[in-house]
């Protein structure tokens, strides 16, 4: 019996959030006495895969088949399931982003397990196993309970931040029978964001919303954000106007990001918007409107015109960085 992780990772290198998913899996498992499986897919190196071990994965479970370098939920979904079963996992665990919102249900189907999604809390298991998650964007959180034998957890990235600690995982590769529908969907083509950093790996970043009038004055965002080596995000108007590319809008319907930082610049702060980026350990708004209701979630406010104050933020962290 064991914990099983789906670990994930970009051109070869694990994510920061599936270290810390890793790490999630290991609480666990340390709770119920077992140890961490991660499974990974794809082009990895061998020393990549030991690394997880510094998170917490005792083994790591590797599918080294160049289809599955691009995300396939349903061979992603087979793999897990037959890593779980030969395991025999009671509890897999997935992130609760694109890849794990399209993998989790399905495992969860085929093993007939209670799932819960965007888990915020480890699990308590001292009576029966209930899981934290937040609900109505981010405004409460609700405790499940899995009653089922097998349980899937998808784990919301960002919550708890990552501590590498020491060791290697033994690497074994796992050998899944896939059949033709697993592959009868194909990426084409894999689109990668203009910046330079990716938006859910970001500690800092640098967002606008309709405030900025327009596409033509996104160079203010991307100054401030290339003297600070962040990376970009907008609100939803901003990227259904196509302003900005949909991968960057964060919220309700975009993405979650926790960053160490958030700078919204012209952005009201809409329920749909703060669902996405709440969990920013500081939150920044500059805002010429005294009654956006950003003010009410940030640390710091600027109250006053995006088009003064991004250009003097900007010379400002260069001065302070010469
Ligand atoms: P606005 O609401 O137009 O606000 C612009 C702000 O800029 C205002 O506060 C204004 O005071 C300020 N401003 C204007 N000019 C300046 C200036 N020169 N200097 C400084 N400040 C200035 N939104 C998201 O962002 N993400 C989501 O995922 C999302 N999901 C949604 C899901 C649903 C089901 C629904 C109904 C809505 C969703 N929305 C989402 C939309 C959300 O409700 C808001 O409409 C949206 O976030 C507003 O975007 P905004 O703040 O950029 O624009």
């Amino acid at each position: 019996m064991s914990v099983i992780v789906l670990a994930e990772h970009a051109q070869g290198a694990f994510k920061k959030k599936s270290q810390e998913a890793v790490q999630y899996a290991s609480r666990i498992a340390a709770a119920m006495g077992t140890t961490v499986t991660a499974v990974a897919a794809g082009n990895i190196s061998a020393d990549e895969l030991r690394t997880l071990g510094a998170y917490g994965a005792q083994k790591v479970l590797h599918v080294a088949d160049a289809r599955l370098d691009d995300l396939n939920s349903r061979a992603y979904s087979r793999m897990l399931v037959t890593a779980a079963q030969q395991e025999g996992a009671k509890v897999i665990i997935c992130l609760h982003d694109t890849t794990g919102k399209a993998v989790a249900p399905r495992v969860a189907a085929r093993l007939k397990a209670g799932m819960v999604g965007g888990a915020v809390a480890d699990p308590v298991m001292s009576n029966g196993f209930t899981v934290k998650k937040s609900v109505f964007s981010g405004k409460a959180f609700a405790n499940v309970s899995i009653t089922s034998d097998v349980k899937v957890i998808t784990l919301m990235p960002n919550t708890f931040g990552v501590k590498k600690g020491e060791g290697d995982a033994t690497v074994e590769s796992l050998s899944v029978a896939f059949d033709a529908a697993d592959f009868g969907v194909a990426v084409k083509e894999v689109s990668k964001a203009s910046g330079s950093v990716p938006l859910s790996e970001a500690e800092l970043v640098v967002s606008g919303g309709r405030g900025l009038k327009g596409p033509e004055n996104w160079g203010l965002i991307e100054n401030l954000a290339a003297e600070l080596g962040a990376a970009t995000a907008c609100s939803r108007p901003v990227a259904d106007s196509h302003w900005r590319p949909h991968h960057e809008h964060v919220g309700q319907t975009g993405g979650t990001i926790r960053p160490n930082l958030y700078i919204a610049a012209g952005i009201s702060g809409a329920i749909q918007h703060l669902a996405g980026v709440n969990g920013s350990k500081t939150i920044v708004v500059i805002n010429k409107d005294p009654e956006a209701p950003f003010f009410k979630a940030a640390d710091y406010g600027v109250l006053g015109d995006v088009f003064e104050v991004l250009p003097r933020l900007t010379d400002a962290v260069k001065k302070w960085k010469a």
